[in-house]
């Protein structure tokens, strides 16, 4: 049983690094972004409301994400195995509607990993980044570091890779500005809660993995 939160700007890797993390820790992977873009393609009532905002670069008001989290973190798999947050929390008002939730049921997290990548590297991984369609595979590839094998499609399930529609230059000029602004004092935050370990994510994914390996054991 574990409880890890991953920190980090849009495009600092969380999502690849959280692939092995669930494996090898056996731990459900929340991310709030896939959440949203799936309610997004089902076109729910949260789809609806988050639409405008997601398309914009902007963060979806908290009571919806912090509503959707908590509902999340209901289901059993969470009770029994814990959680890796990817995405969440991003705002001040998030990580401490979750401390009182965890606080409230007796449950502590374990470790904060902060994913270090300068703006400059950001925007070029964002803008090259295609993700696979199947909802079941969402594999990450970039078209200069990790290329799929045939041109726009998925080399571990032959799905189509599409490219998100909020990763443009200007929606991830926007979304770094929001993460500056909002999301950045949460490493503070958990520095201060002495559970942060920040790690460089400015190398290939495989040596990021080993430094998240080492900070993890730590
Ligand atoms: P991501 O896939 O984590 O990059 O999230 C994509 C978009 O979903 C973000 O740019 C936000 O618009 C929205 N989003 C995801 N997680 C959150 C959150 N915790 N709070 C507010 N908005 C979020």
């Amino acid at each position: 049983m574990i409880r890890l939160i991953i920190l980090g700007a849009p495009g600092s890797g969380k999502g690849s690094q959280c692939k092995w993390i669930k494996e090898d820790y056996n731990v459900p992977h929340i991310s709030t972004g896939d959440i949203l873009r799936k309610n997004i393609a089902e076109g729910t009532e949260l789809g609806k409301k988050a639409k405008d905002f997601i398309d914009r670069g902007e963060l979806v008001p908290d009571e919806l994400v912090i509503d959707l989290l908590k509902n999340r973190l209901e289901e059993q798999d969470c009770k029994e195995r814990g959680f890796l947050l990817d995405g969440f929390p991003r705002t001040l008002a998030q990580a401490k509607a979750l401390d009182e939730y965890l606080n409230e049921t007796g449950i502590k997290i374990d470790k904060v990993i902060n994913l270090d990548v300068p703006d400059e590297e950001i925007m070029v991984r964002t803008i090259n980044r295609r993700t696979c369609e199947n909802p079941n595979c969402k594999e990450i590839y970039h078209l200069i570091y990790n290329p799929p094998k045939v041109e726009g499609i998925c080399d571990k399930c032959g799905s189509k890779l599409s490219i998100r529609k909020d990763d443009n230059e200007e929606t991830v000029t926007n979304r770094l500005n929001v993460y500056h602004e909002q999301t950045e004092p949460l490493i503070k935050y958990y520095a201060e809660e002495g559970i942060l370990t920040t790690v460089s994510g400015q190398a290939s994914i495989e040596d990021t993995v080993e430094l998240v390996k080492k900070a993890l054991k730590n």
